[in-house]
């Protein structure tokens, strides 16, 4: 369970508390403050603070004395223009604090992104819950034939059962050892800072995190994407929900240019142009690589 009685009774609190602010607030995110969001068998995230809106987007770009709003239409066309142009500053004026719980193995693809602010909860000063990322069944896959960094079809049968519980087992008794070296119980107990070495990576860790729009808008295009590992790209598909709530002008533009839009090098373009031509452009006629003409392929069959 992501959440505790006594956590959920904390959470609940925090909500019922409210003051009065002149800070421009949203109503789409405030709906999501301090509430956890499930994800994984016992992960979550949840909005801690927020600063800004979509407007304060405008207002930094305008440099403007007001709420830096025109018009609706007007505010967006400028999210839009900014977001194409990667004229990013005006979105580093906008920020989120979520509190995320997610396995060791996530937090340290997560912990790359250097742009962000981060406080995890100490396995020094603390005992780790007996908690583990267990994959769901169909989520149990194969290695992928094709991509060396990917997975391929779920496994299946006895192969399936076993690797499940060869994970639950290991992680017991890991788990098991765990406590007892650091149990004082006729015993001097083993510091918690060592004894967590032999935990596995499936464990639960927390964490606060900070990060600017411009910054999460980078973190996001490259983990709620198809390339991502499954285990991050759904915290970055629960972010992209809540920041859909936040800032949706400036979601939506990311959306478009980021999420659905695609990059292409001088050579992709002048093949495009070829072919709107009627020109039949090859891998061989291209100039492009092997690699780089499937990716293209991908970007300009599919779409
Ligand atoms: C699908 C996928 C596969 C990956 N595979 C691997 C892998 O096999 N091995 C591996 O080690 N990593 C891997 N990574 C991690 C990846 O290389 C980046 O470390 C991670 O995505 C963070 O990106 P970032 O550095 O752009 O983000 P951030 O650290 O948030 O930085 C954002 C931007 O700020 C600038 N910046 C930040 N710090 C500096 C700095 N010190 N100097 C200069 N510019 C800076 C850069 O422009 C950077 O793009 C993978 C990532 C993805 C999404």
């Amino acid at each position: 369970m992501p959440i505790t009685q006594d956590q959920q009774a904390e959470i609940d609190a925090q909500r019922g508390q409210t003051s009065q602010t002149l800070r421009a607030t949203v109503s789409g995110i405030e709906q999501h403050l301090y509430k956890a969001h499930d994800v994984l068998d016992h992960g979550f995230i949840r909005v801690i603070d927020y600063m800004g809106d979509d407007s304060a987007i405008c207002q930094a770009a305008r440099v403007s004395y007001g709420k830096g709003t025109k018009s609706v239409q007007n505010d967006e066309g400028l999210i839009r223009y900014l977001m194409r142009h990667w004229h990013s500053t005006p979105f580093e004026m906008c920020e989120i604090k979520l509190h995320v719980k997610l396995p060791v193995f996530v937090a340290r693809q997560w912990i790359r992104h250097r742009t962000a602010n981060v406080n995890e909860y100490s396995a020094r000063y603390s005992i780790l819950d007996r908690e583990f990322y267990i994959p769901a069944p169909e989520d149990l896959a194969a290695q992928s034939v094709v991509n060396n960094q990917g997975r391929g079809e779920a496994l299946s049968g006895e192969e399936a059962q076993r690797v499940l519980r060869y994970l639950q087992d290991d992680a017991t008794r890991a788990y098991d050892h765990y406590e007892e070296m650091i149990s004082q119980d006729d015993q001097q107990g083993l510091a918690r800072e060592l004894a967590r070495m032999n935990l596995p990576a499936n464990i639960y860790t927390q964490w606060y995190w900070k990060v600017d729009l411009h910054n999460l808008f980078h973190f996001l295009r490259l983990r709620a994407d198809a390339h991502a590992q499954y285990e991050i790209r759904v915290y970055a598909d629960a972010i992209c929900e809540v920041v859909k709530d936040w800032v949706p002008a400036a979601y939506g533009a990311f959306e478009d240019y980021r999420l659905g839009g695609a990059q292409l090098s001088g050579k992709a373009l002048d093949c495009v142009k070829r072919m709107l031509t009627g020109e039949v452009v090859t891998q061989e006629t291209s100039g492009m690589s092997k690699g780089e003409w499937r990716e293209f392929e991908g970007v300009v069959r599919n779409a």
